[in-house]
């Protein structure tokens, strides 16, 4: 099923937008089956459940982190993670640089912005975001690179409401590009849409969607 599930989705995703497969809580028998169906991005929101799948598979893939990351558990994923979503503050980006030194590599990472109504969902403002910015320790970091934003619409049936978060974090991706990142090409990434609502967040200028129970099915989270 998941081949036939995978496929679907790509049917409806363009060349140039990125389909992130989200497999947190799936057995890597299934992220196999993505892989043999021609699935190299996965995105998970442990990090030491991604570390292990990390361990035992192919690799090819790309780990993307899209969950909320603990500062000590870093260091788990910073050998190999190829994007981290859900950067949210200046001192995640700090630990996540101090981690990439140790690693000698560049981690490349999104903004994450708070859209939704609900409060339960992490992320940043955008008066935030530019304090983060302008900040002299953000100037500091060398081994970290921000190409982008990421976001998650409420959880809502109301596809108007849904539609207007996404375009406020196309209108933020563009503040911050004019006043942040005018000459740097590698900012160019708007991470958001999931299994229910990807189509609009295509239509509103998504780069990447990250697509879960519609290719893996539900979870269960009792395990
Ligand atoms: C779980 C998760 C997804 C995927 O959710 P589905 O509704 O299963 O597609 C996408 N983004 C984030 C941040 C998630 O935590």
């Amino acid at each position: 099923m998941i081949k036939e599930n995978l496929n679907k989705v790509r049917a409806t995703v363009p060349n140039d937008v990125t389909l992130i497969a989200v497999s947190k809580t799936k057995p890597v028998t299934d992220l196999q089956e993505a892989y043999d169906a021609g699935q190299r991005i996965f995105g998970e929101n442990k990090a030491l459940e991604m570390r292990d799948k990390h361990q035992e598979l192919p690799k090819d893939i790309q780990w993307h982190f899209i969950g909320h990351l603990q500062t000590n558990k870093i260091k788990y994923i910073a050998p190999f993670v190829s994007l981290i979503h859900s950067i949210d503050s200046i001192s995640l980006l700090e630990a996540v640089n101090k981690e990439a030194v140790k690693n000698n590599r560049v981690i490349d990472c999104l903004l994450q912005f708070h859209i939704a109504k609900e409060e339960t969902k992490f992320g940043l403002d955008i008066e935030e975001a530019e304090e983060m910015l302008k900040s002299d320790s953000y100037k500091n970091l060398n081994n970290i690179n921000i190409i982008g934003v990421m976001g998650m619409a409420t959880f809502t049936d109301d596809v108007n409401q849904i539609r207007n978060e996404f375009k406020s974090l196309k209108n933020i991706f563009n503040i911050l590009k004019e006043r942040y990142f005018q000459d740097k090409e590698s900012f160019k990434e708007i991470s958001m849409g999931m299994s229910d609502d990807y189509p609009i967040a295509i239509e509103e200028g998504a780069t990447m969607v990250r697509v879960g129970s519609k290719i893996f099915g539900a979870r269960n989270y009792s395990i």
